[in-house]
């Protein structure tokens, strides 16, 4: 098994040893429900009389970021049926909506124009939904929990806290251990060290969110992908939240599309939400199971917004925010085992999403919901073994959840390839089969293993991105550069600690990517982390990393074709800082 962390065990250390009944890790939507819901669960329990109480008890969360919300990204048009579950007069409660859905618009585009559909496909009608930017709402969720009192439990909420290992005993998961903090690039700890602490508890929930680093280690040892279909698949979508001049879009205006800028044959599409307060989010997303060894969501985007539909939706507006992540998209068919001794898994670290609608907030929160019925469960009757905890997993397939996302199994794979006449006819068989197409289960294959060479896909051996025609010109207004807009990211880190994008394999394995495939970190990375710099006869020896800017999307750890990246936490706090996104 790879060293999934970026530091050394340091067999001398001491550290802090915390214990806990539950632990959730990751700040996302999907935990912060589960965590929520039982706290209300337990409250309820203990109302009952006569009940066995459950009391004594503590509960934390951990998020890497700096702030809970700060590395909470998305699009976001929310279908709030499990927050009704959750929470029923949350319009009430100052849930920060930006909106709810007025106008839809859903397009086929071509450069210069294209078809909107004359109504939204079914898997695209939000009519009525609020529109949210996930970092907000995640920081009222959060918010909510810690004005809590629920007697006889404490609740510990610690963000700037990442989870660096699993920590097992007897090959169970008895909780985590968090990064390091104040260690020098060469390993050694400076004057402001502070080891990790070791988190233990009855059960760990892992909720990081799209390729978890953490559920990576899981599924090493546990073997948690075994028994599914499909390997785990995704999409990287880069987005900007622009100032629009007040009046040019609608109040409750959403637009989705497919087609251009992407090539034919390729998969993707792009998303427009009006926010509150003359605030637009656009963005764009590449399926990165494509063979092109240079697809990239950043650029997608600054083409995506020259189109004309868009153009003057921005004409006048100025850039507040930019942000990249990657999004699990194999749905039904690439779901892990959700429960195992001491753990459990939700929302897109559990490839919780529908590819069709874009949506996965509310499947992951309706995990975080079931997963805390389990828990409650499990403490009434002190076990936490696998078949305990595996309750969890069979109360979310046979639940609204699993329902949606077995319709959608085969969404993906039929629209591989773009939006081609059979594709069609596949995707409209299968919306009246419940999800049944000819060939079902459709197969995929790992994102990384489908990436052709240069000379397969371009027709040219050894050609580099800078060698072929970009397709749009930056001009610093309509038009950002990537670093630009990592900028706008607010992504920062310590840089005096180690590198947390680890090569796995060896510089030469870059060197050689660099003459077959034309590097495509360097490329498909959002944050341009990546940069080969050949010398005068066009040779690299290394990939240069600069890790500062890294937005902590996961793509490299996908896509890397030669499975040479390992994306680890850095120290907690570093990253993006978003507000708006
Ligand atoms: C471009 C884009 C558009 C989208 N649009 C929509 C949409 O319109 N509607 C919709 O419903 N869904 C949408 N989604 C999907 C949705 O954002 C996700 O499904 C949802 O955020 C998943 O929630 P989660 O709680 O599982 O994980 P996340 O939201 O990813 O949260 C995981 C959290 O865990 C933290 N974390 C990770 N690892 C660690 C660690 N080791 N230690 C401590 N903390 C850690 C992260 O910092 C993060 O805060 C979109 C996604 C993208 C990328």
């Amino acid at each position: 098994m790879p060293d999934y962390s970026t530091q050394s065990v340091r067999p001398g250390v001491d550290r802090e040893e915390l214990e806990f009944d539950v632990l959730f890790v990751g700040a996302g939507p999907s935990n912060l429900a589960g965590l929520w819901r039982l706290l209300d669960l337990i409250e309820r329990h203990n109302a009952q009389p006569g009940a066995k109480r459950l009391e004594g008890l503590t509960i934390g969360l951990i998020e890497k970021g700096d702030a809970i919300g700060d590395h909470a990204f998305s699009g976001a048009v929310l279908d709030p049926i499990a927050l009704r579950e959750l929470c029923p007069d949350y319009r009430d409660q100052g849930f920060p909506s930006e909106g709810d859905v007025a106008r839809e618009e859903v397009w086929l585009f071509t450069q210069r124009g294209g078809m909107r559909a004359p109504v939204p496909p079914p898997f695209l009608r939000n009519h009525g939904n609020p529109i949210v930017s996930l970092s907000r709402m995640v920081r009222w969720m959060a918010e909510r929990i810690e004005q809590r009192t629920v007697p006889g439990v404490d609740v510990m909420l610690l963000p700037g806290f990442a989870g660096m290992r699993v920590l097992w005993e007897d090959g169970r998961v008895v909780g985590v251990q968090t990064a390091d903090k104040g260690v020098q690039a060469d390993g050694s700890p400076r004057s402001n060290f502070e080891p990790g602490n070791r988190l233990k508890a009855k059960i760990t929930v892992f909720g990081e969110g799209p390729r978890g680093h953490l559920a990576r280690e899981l599924d090493a040892v546990l073997g948690l992908q075994d028994g599914a279909v499909n390997p785990q698949v995704y999409e990287t979508g880069a987005k900007e939240i622009w100032e629009i001049q007040p009046g040019l879009v609608p109040d409750g205006f959403v637009l989705h599309s497919t087609g251009w800028p992407q090539a034919d044959g390729e998969s993707g599409g792009s998303f427009v939400y009006k926010l509150a307060g003359d605030r637009l989010a656009v963005g764009y997303v590449v399926s990165l199971d494509t063979q092109d060894p240079f697809a990239d969501a950043h650029l997608a985007l600054q083409k995506f917004k020259t189109h004309p539909r868009i153009k003057p939706m921005l004409e006048g507006g100025k850039l507040l925010q930019y942000g990249a992540k990657a999004l699990a998209i194999g749905g039904w068919n690439a779901m892990p085992r959700l429960a195992f001794a001491g753990g459990m898994l939700v929302g897109d670290a559990a490839q919780m999403v529908n590819a069709a609608r874009l949506k996965g907030i509310h499947l992951g929160m309706k995990g975080g919901l079931c997963a805390a019925e389990t828990i409650v469960q499990a403490l009434l009757e002190e076990d936490f073994g696998a078949d305990s905890l595996m309750r969890y997993a069979r109360a979310y397939t046979e639940s609204w959840a699993g329902a949606e996302l077995r319709r959608t199994r085969n969404f993906h794979q039929i629209l591989g390839h773009g939006l081609t006449a059979t594709a069609a006819m596949r995707l409209g068989i299968s919306l009246v089969a419940d999800g049944w197409t000819p060939g079902d289960p459709l197969r995929s294959e790992p994102d990384a293993e489908r990436t052709a060479s240069t000379e397969a896909f371009y027709g040219k051996a050894g050609v580099k991105r800078d060698d072929l025609d970009w397709g749009v010109k930056f001009d610093g207004q309509l038009t950002v550069p990537k670093l630009d807009d990592v900028y706008a990211s607010g992504a920062m880190h310590d840089e005096h600690q180690p590198g947390h994008l680890k090569i796995l394999k060896g510089d030469q394995v870059c060197a050689t990517c660099w003459e077959t495939k034309g590097s495509p970190c360097t490329v498909f990375c959002p944050a341009q982390v990546y940069e080969m710099h050949p010398d005068a006869r066009g040779k690299v020896e290394k990939v240069a990393i600069s890790f500062s800017n890294c937005v902590h999307c996961k793509t490299c750890d996908i896509k890397c074709p030669e499975g040479n990246v390992i994306w680890t936490p850095p120290e907690g706090g570093g990253g993006p800082k978003y507000s708006l996104c």
